[in-house]
């Protein structure tokens, strides 16, 4: 696909993925996803947040748990 931003290319790519489910943020791993080869802009598929959301929701084994700082800029 165009990149919406600067009108590249995209390449698939499995990243890694800042995801909120009902308050909580999941870091998920080896997710498919769409990024621009210029700007590094990343698109996902509604279906793979779908899949995500139903992954986190459901049972699932956590590889690490991580404490996040959030600090303002
Ligand atoms: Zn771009």
């Amino acid at each position: 696909m165009k990149c919406e931003f600067c009108d590249s290319e995209t390449s698939k790519k499995k990243v890694k993925k800042q995801h909120w489910f009902k308050g909580r943020l999941y870091i998920v791993e080896n997710v498919e996803a769409e990024v621009c080869n210029e700007c590094g802009e990343r698109y996902f598929h509604a279906t793979t947040l779908d899949r995500i959301d139903k992954i986190i929701s459901g049972d699932h084994s956590v590889k690490e748990v991580l404490s996040v700082e959030v600090v303002s800029a």
